[in-house]
């Protein structure tokens, strides 16, 4: 690593490689992640990565992602990364992506919750390990790119009210890294909560330290609850059971085996309804039974991930019933940003589920996130491309003093605090027994 870089990108997810691949070969780049490099959330997405069929398609999918974001999502930001969707999935295509196809060798699309036609391009139910793995693969050929696993950013240096570099800490060391833009692809908040489906090292610490520095933020407190995870009795990360099996047909049963919700309504609603029936009937999961579905035998070769994460709980979803229950999943909120990435501080550009650019508005309609991290990660890059100012700041040592874990609890702590006094309510019902 070393101590200056044209660009800084934190974070490894489909959001920071879409951007370090479209940066300008010329550049050097430093690709930042606080793990490996597949430690990101982006490679658990199981069910895909939505996209408009066709200039007739643009209409219904406009209103069915308003219809799951309450209404209160910026329409011209919907419109604009739903039209920009189609160059999305052209370039994930051209990095070697085989998406699934049909027999008849058309892309096999699925339909999921929310949705009103099938529009997700997937591969089998390991999607977003198929487009991270296929991207990460050109990063580690670039000679311009250089990447750092293990390196935990924990804050910026900001100079004349421009971001010009960040603090970072790797194996023992505190390090400064200057450079001419910072991108931050630092992804969600899961790693606040016991019970999510995020890998716990992500624990929304770009959003902390935008807090720090008073860069603007926006709707903290809208955080997405998935209604199907698997239940099991140890803590850690929970694992997803996706939303296309029930768009395939799978339905949710309380212990007495009766249906209690439309499974197919946005997510907030179907977790509601299911944490309103656990309370009721004192329960720690619901059930979901697949047996409407069809080829259920075949299940496997669909649902390979699900499948294994079962079997490894003792079930064998051909046969039986799932239990199932909500966990933290997914960030609407964020550093506000343009869908090019420009935050409020001159030099600092948030992307992927760091950001709020106003397209999910209250809560995410399946499969849109990925193709919101992909896109703004290349208008990013060609925002930068297009316009990269020269370094002014000043090079200085880093002289931290604090323990990394310090540092990194007080992040943790003030976003809990910071989400509380914005919405109360989802903190007593979410979040509270999960940090008691
Ligand atoms: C189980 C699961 C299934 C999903 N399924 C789908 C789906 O089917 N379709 C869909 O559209 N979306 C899905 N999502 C959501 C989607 O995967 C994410 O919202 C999206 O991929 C976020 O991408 P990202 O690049 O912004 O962040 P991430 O992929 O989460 O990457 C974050 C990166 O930031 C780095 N980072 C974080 N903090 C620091 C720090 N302090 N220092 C250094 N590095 C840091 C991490 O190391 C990581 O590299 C799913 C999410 C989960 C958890």
């Amino acid at each position: 690593m070393k101590n200056y870089y044209d660009v800084i990108v934190v974070g490894s997810g489909a959001a920071g490689l879409s951007c370090a691949l479209k940066l300008n070969s010329g550049y050097d780049v430093c690709l930042i992640s606080k793990k490996t490099i597949d430690e990101a959330n982006s490679y658990l997405a199981q069910g895909g990565i939505s996209i408009k069929r066709k200039d007739e398609d643009l209409q219904d999918y406009i209103e069915d992602t308003l219809k799951a974001g309450h209404y209160e999502n910026d329409f011209e930001v919907v419109e604009e990364i739903l039209k920009g969707s189609p160059k999305v999935i052209e370039e994930l295509i051209n990095y070697g992506i085989l998406f699934d196809k049909t027999d008849k060798g058309e892309y096999s699309l699925h339909k999921e919750g929310g949705h009103k036609v099938p529009r997700v391009y997937h591969v089998g139910d390991y999607t977003g390990r198929s487009i991270c793995e296929s991207m990460a693969k050109i990063v580690g050929k670039r000679p311009n790119l250089d990447i750092c696993e293990d390196t935990t950013f924990y804050d910026l240096i900001i100079e004349n009210q421009r971001a010009v570099g960040i603090k970072v800490y790797n194996n023992g060391e505190y390090k400064n890294i200057y450079s001419r833009a910072v991108v931050l692809a630092t992804g969600g908040i899961g790693g606040l909560f016991n019970s999510s489906t995020n890998y716990k090292s992500i624990a929304g610490n770009g959003i902390s330290i935008a807090l720090k520095h008073g860069i603007k933020v926006e709707n903290i407190d809208c955080i997405q609850i998935h209604p199907t995870s698997l239940y099991t009795k140890i803590d850690g990360r929970k694992m997803l059971i996706t939303e296309a099996l029930r768009g395939e047909g799978g339905i949710l049963l309380d212990n007495r085996g009766n249906r209690f919700i439309d499974e197919l309504l946005p997510r907030d609603i179907v977790s509601q309804a299911i944490k309103k029936k656990m309370d009721e009937d004192d329960m720690k999961f619901v059930y979901l039974s697949l047996e409407n579905i069809k080829n259920r035998n075949e299940i496997y070769r669909e649902f390979p991930t699900v499948f294994d994460a079962c079997k490894g709980e003792g079930i064998d979803i051909r046969e039986e019933m799932i239990p199932v229950c909500p966990s933290q999943h997914y960030h609407m909120g964020g550093i506000k940003a343009k869908v090019n990435g420009r935050t409020s501080l001159d030099g600092l550009y948030a992307i992927g589920e760091v950001a709020c650019t106003g397209f999910h508005g209250k809560n995410r309609l399946a499969s849109n996130s990925l193709l919101e991290a992909c896109l703004c990660g290349i208008k990013s890059a060609e925002d930068i491309n297009g316009e990269l100012i020269k370094f002014y700041g000043k090079i200085k040592e880093n002289n931290e003093k604090r323990k990394i874990e310090q540092v990194m609890q007080g992040y943790h702590n003030a976003l809990i605090e910071n989400i509380r006094e914005r919405n109360n309510t989802f903190y007593e019902y979410w979040l509270k027994a999960e940090n008691a």
